[in-house]
This record gives C-alpha cells, structure tokens and sequence, in this order.
C-alpha cells in the first residue's frame, strides 16, 4: 500500500517570519490527522526554521531545488550534504518553472536525482507536457521520455526511495486542473514505464503524484483513482487553512 503523499510547494512565498506564523496555525489543524504523509517545501531561506518548528510533528520538509555536485565554486548553489544537514526529507527536482526559467533539462534533472539518492533525500520528480503538446496528443511522447531520462543510470532497491508529480505545465498556476481520469491516465503510463525499467514491484512502490491548480474543491475526486498517490500543492499550499482542507481530503468520504 503506497501511502498518501500531500506536498505544498512554496514557491518563492514565506519569508522565516511568515513560515512561522503558518507553522504556529498549521501543526495544530493536522496533529490528528491519519494516513496521509504531508510534506513542506519552503524556499531555502526558511528551510532551516521550518525543519526547527516541525521536528517531532508528522509533518516532513523538502526543499525546491539541489545542485548534484557536493561543493565547490557553484555561486548560489545548495548542495545535497546541505539539505541533509537541515534536514530534509524531499527535494522537488525538475519543476517545471525550473525547466522554463532557468535552464533545467533532462539531463540536469538526471545528475540531481543521482546525487540526492547518495544522501538519502527523496526525489520528487516533476514531469509534464505543455498545452500544445496536450491539445496535439503528444503528452505520453513528451512525459515518457522525461521519466526514463530522470531514471538513467538510477538504481532503485524498492521504488519508496523517489516520487513523480506529473503536473502537466497548462494547469500550473492557472486554475486549469486536469480531470481525474486524464491525470489517472497519464499517471498510469508512467508507473508502467517505471515496470519496464525495472519491475512490478518497484512500479507499485514508487508514488506518483498529480500537481496543478489542486484546491480544497478538487481533491477529493483526484483522490478516488488508482494510480494517484497524492498531490503537489503550489498556490493552495502558502495558506494554513487551505493546505489543511486539502490534506484532510479523506474527512471529505475517500479512502
Ligand atoms: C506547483 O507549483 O507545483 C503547482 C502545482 O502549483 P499550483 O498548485 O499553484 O498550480
């Protein structure tokens, strides 16, 4: 059984004193909650203070962005053995604004999933088509190959050890959300391509979740499919309220 993985990806939102006034609100609201892991990705600034503020909660941290190398002359880059220190659990890789605006690529994405691997940190992977790839029917040929190339040269000894987020880039931000069938099926293609590179197990193991426009409205149809083991939260996640509702999402009747 994969459990639930709910993610607020910040974005460049929460400054150290905001990220502790949410915290002050939201480890309250999900103390009690049950089955569903929920994660935090604050920006680098506030990573440290976050990771203090939760330690001893259920709630796990990760942070934006990694560099693969583990030190050197890399101005302004972040090295896994410093995420770990913090210490975070995850670290989103290939977000899409990543790809857009600063040059992230398949190849980069591949280095940064081999070098957190080395440190223990999770992956959470992020994949997605375009809105003309969508509307010409390419998205299976364009988010096929960006998961074999995340995946090359990676060992997986169980497949808990990475996450995908499909987030197919028209939905991001736009209040577009993919239906729950289309995000089903896109995500089932991809755990049947994690079997061809490697096997059942491993493919049933490795969560794959959903990422674009997730509200409090809408969770809980996404929740209801097979293959999607979660979401990757960005706007509804800067807001404790919110981030709650959609991390209560089985109070709304799924299980
Ligand atoms: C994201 O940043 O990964 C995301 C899905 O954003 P939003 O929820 O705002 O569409």
């Amino acid at each position: 059984m994969r459990r639930p993985l709910i993610a607020g990806n910040w974005k460049m939102y929460n400054n150290v004193s905001e990220t502790l006034v949410f915290f002050d609100n939201f480890i309250k609201l999900v103390e009690n909650l049950e089955g569903v892991e929920v994660a935090i990705f604050p920006p680098f600034t506030s990573l440290w203070e976050a990771a203090k503020k939760t330690a001893g909660t259920k709630i796990k941290i990760g942070a934006q962005n990694v560099h693969w190398e583990e030190k050197g002359a890399f101005t302004g880059e972040i090295s896994p053995n410093m995420l770990k220190e913090i210490p975070c659990e995850y670290v989103i890789i290939g977000h899409s604004e990543r790809r857009q605006y600063f040059a992230e690529s398949d190849e980069t994405v591949n280095k940064k999933v081999r070098a957190v691997l080395k440190h223990g940190i999770k992956p959470v992977i992020c994949v997605g088509e375009n809105l003309k790839e969508r509307e010409e029917n390419l998205t299976l040929k364009v988010v096929l190959p960006q998961v074999r190339k995340a995946l090359a040269d990676v060992e997986l000894l169980s497949g808990e050890e990475i996450v995908f987020a499909y987030e197919p880039i028209w939905a991001i931000g736009t209040g577009k959300v993919a239906t729950p069938e289309d995000a089903q099926e896109v995500i089932k293609n991809i755990r049947k391509e994690i079997e061809t590179l490697y096997n059942k197990n491993i493919a049933e193991n490795v969560r794959i979740l959903y990422g674009g426009s997730v509200k409090p409205d809408n969770i809980k149809a996404l929740m209801q499919e097979r293959d999607i083991d979660g979401v990757l939260v960005g706007g509804a996640s800067v807001d404790p309220q919110s981030f709650y509702k959609i991390c209560a999402y089985k109070e709304q009747g799924v299980e």
